[in-house]
């Protein structure tokens, strides 16, 4: 694996979960008020599945587990990363001024790991750093036009060239007196393996203009914020590194079997 330069936009392959992911149990319906989104309101239901469609309120109070309605999407992480599409301008708002850097390694064995400061960056050179930065991506058409109240809250983990895009964008609503928080701001994507994107800003956030868009928005921040992070990379100790990589005891271990060279009769005895 060559090394890589600090914020260089590279491919990656692992993380292809964190796509576009519907993970908010948002309004299904345009018209419909956040207020009761946890009470689908569908066509009529039968007497039947009224009954056997009533599991939400009790599960939804134990931790680790939600609920939704069959064809709901769902992410292994609560915040998405934002991945972007050629051919498709997405509208966005970046949700906060805040940024969070993280400091990640690669390595094929592993994907993308938070840097634990010791080993890692003995063996793997410096980490790559990234921003982070909390939006929401409007439910839009193929030009970016939003077609619904819906969103989704996804974090977008930039290198250096497109974080001084966003800061560009920034200075200059603030030479206006204002943020980048207040704007929309349409994206570009130029590449999509190496989420190359670029950005224009498309007029004032809707979605702060709109009360029950930000109603969903700030309760839906409240409760996921800490989970900002858990979507960019794994957490390894340096034993669980060491052993990924194939190191054992500080020595270079032999190449490892292959996955595909397991004889898979030991599995079955
Ligand atoms: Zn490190």
């Amino acid at each position: 694996m060559p090394e890589k330069n600090p914020f260089e936009e590279e491919q990656e392959q692992e993380v292809k979960e964190a796509e576009v992911v519907e993970s908010e149990d948002s309004a299904s319906e345009d018209n419909q008020s956040v207020e009761k989104s946890n009470q689908p309101v569908e066509k009529k239901k039968s007497k039947i599945d009224q009954i056997l469609d009533t599991m939400d309120e009790e599960l939804e109070k134990q931790v680790g587990v939600s609920t939704g309605q069959f064809g709901d999407s769902f992410s292994r992480y609560p915040i998405p990363r934002a991945k972007f599409n050629e051919g498709v301008k997405e509208r966005i708002a970046v949700l906060t001024t805040s940024v969070v850097f993280v400091k990640l390694h690669y390595h094929e064995e592993t994907g993308y790991f938070f840097c634990f400061e010791a080993r890692c960056c003995d063996i793997l050179g410096l980490p790559t750093t990234r921003a982070v930065i909390p939006i929401i991506r409007y439910d839009s058409d193929k030009r970016g036009k939003p077609v619904s109240k819906e969103f989704t809250v996804e974090v977008l983990r930039v290198g250096q060239s497109v974080y001084d895009n966003l800061m560009t964008i920034h200075d200059l609503r603030q030479d206006e007196g204002g943020s980048i928080t207040e704007a929309d701001i349409l994206v570009t994507c130029n590449d999509e393996q190496y989420q190359d994107i670029t950005f224009n800003v498309a007029g004032k956030a809707l979605w702060r203009r709109d009360k029950g868009m930000a109603k969903e928005v700030i309760n839906y921040w409240k409760d996921n914020k800490k989970h900002l992070t858990e979507g960019l990379g794994r957490r390894l100790n340096e034993e669980d590194m060491l052993i990924a990589l194939g190191y054992d005891g500080g020595q270079q271990a032999p190449p490892q079997q292959a996955p595909g060279d397991v004889n898979f009769e030991d599995e079955f005895n």
